[in-house]
């Protein structure tokens, strides 16, 4: 299936609705039958028979299936959120006793679902550097289920070999879980390289304007059906037919999006590269990156997140470089149509980045726009 035709085609029955182009939002919690044994008939096929909208609903089907194509697995399943589809996707896979590796620094509510919620319900977790794949096997124990990635991860976006983890994996027995919010569906579909389940923060990406927090998780029919009379049915995080209809809505132009991401963000990061007054960039796209070998062998376009550390460790710097930046927003969350800035400074408690490291997130704007903002900040500092 080709590309444009899943994101204009695909899954839409117009037909069923007047031929309207776009498609209704079905904004209905439930659906009537005109027999009993019609009623009984969907009660049995729940998973597949519009009947209750925390089960299965049209919007919210379209949705997945559009989002199913687009990772090249046979199912996806939306949630609320994309933290709701992790711990969905994760919970769907371990008991009491069971034991997890995952990448070290995942997304921050990752962490905690696995550091501190799920060791309440005996289920622990070892965090690995993932830059070797046999770290995830070393840490293995006899009730190892699952290898979770994040490639690559938040905020210093360091890559994974994903098929040689996957590899490892399958000769261990191990289901392999990945976030794969950072790329989009269009730059990486992690299935083919081996992935068991995919997960997205729809949030960013595939909603691509800011205006609704929704998460997917991608698998084969049987493990969706599974995690669907489980996690989904019964902790009910599922996601509303209005955002399912602006996610649908938002992939429409997920491709454009997606180039014209990947235009800005490497115009920009490779622009602060060069800039004396920057330390550092993670970006894996750069030629001098660490991971650019993997994101060359991964990754089909560069993205619009990186990081940089200013060449200061004055937190009055950073807060003054931060604060005259007029075109890049204070703010958490990426992957809509505005430029972001997301400074560690701005994280309370303990973490891991040096206060110099700023978190970047390049929108739609034109670059030059963008760098201009830049130079001037910079001079600032
Ligand atoms: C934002 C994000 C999440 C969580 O998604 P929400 O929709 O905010 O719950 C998970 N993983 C990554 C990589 C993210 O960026």
């Amino acid at each position: 299936m080709d590309y444009s035709f899943i994101i204009n085609e695909w899954g839409e029955e117009r037909e069923h609705y007047m031929n309207a182009v776009s498609p209704p939002i079905f904004q209905t919690v439930n659906f009537a039958f005109p027999t009993l044994a019609d009623m009984r008939e969907a009660i049995s096929r729940e998973n597949e028979l519009p009947m209750y909208t925390r089960g299965t609903n049209p919007t919210i089907d379209m949705l997945n299936k559009k989002m199913a194509a687009l990772e090249k697995t046979e199912a996806a399943l939306s949630f609320a959120s994309g933290s709701a589809a992790v711990a969905a996707a994760v919970m769907a896979n371990v008991s009491a006793g069971d034991h997890i590796v995952c990448v070290e620094k995942p997304y921050s509510w990752t962490g905690k679902l696995l550091r501190q919620y799920l060791t309440r319900f005996g289920v622990e977790t070892t965090f690995v550097d993932g830059k070797d794949p046999h770290n995830y096997v070393r840490a293995m124990k006899p009730k190892t289920r699952m290898f979770f990635l994040e490639s690559p991860n938040s905020f210093t976006f360091e890559m994974q070999d994903v098929p040689a983890v996957t590899k490892l994996a399958k000769e261990h027995g191990m289901l392999t879980l990945i976030d794969n919010s950072y790329a989009s569906p269009y730059n990486f579909n992690p299935a083919e390289w081996g992935v068991d389940i995919v997960i997205h923060a729809a949030t960013k990406y595939i909603s691509g304007h800011s205006d609704s927090v929704a998460g997917v998780v991608c698998g084969t029919k049987e493990m969706m059906d599974r995690l669907f009379y489980s996690e989904l049915m019964a902790i009910g995080g599922v996601i509303s037919p209005f955002n399912a209809w602006l996610l649908i809505r938002g992939l429409r132009t997920l491709e454009i999006r997606m180039q014209r991401v990947a235009e800005t963000g490497m115009k920009v990061a490779s622009w602060l590269a060069g800039q004396p007054q920057v330390r550092k960039v993670y970006y894996p796209f750069l030629s001098d990156s660490p991971d650019r070998a993997l994101a060359d062998k991964m990754l089909r376009n560069p993205t619009g997140q990186f990081s940089i550390e200013l060449n200061t460790d004055e937190v009055e710097k950073v807060e003054r470089f931060c604060n005259s930046l007029k075109r890049f927003l204070l703010s958490v969350s990426w992957g809509g149509y505005e430029s972001l800035i997301f400074p560690a400074l701005a994280i309370s408690g303990p973490h891991p980045f040096s206060p110099s490291l700023i978190r970047f997130y390049t929108g739609l704007e034109d670059a030059g726009v963008l760098i201009a903002d830049l130079k001037q900040a910079l001079e600032q500092v």
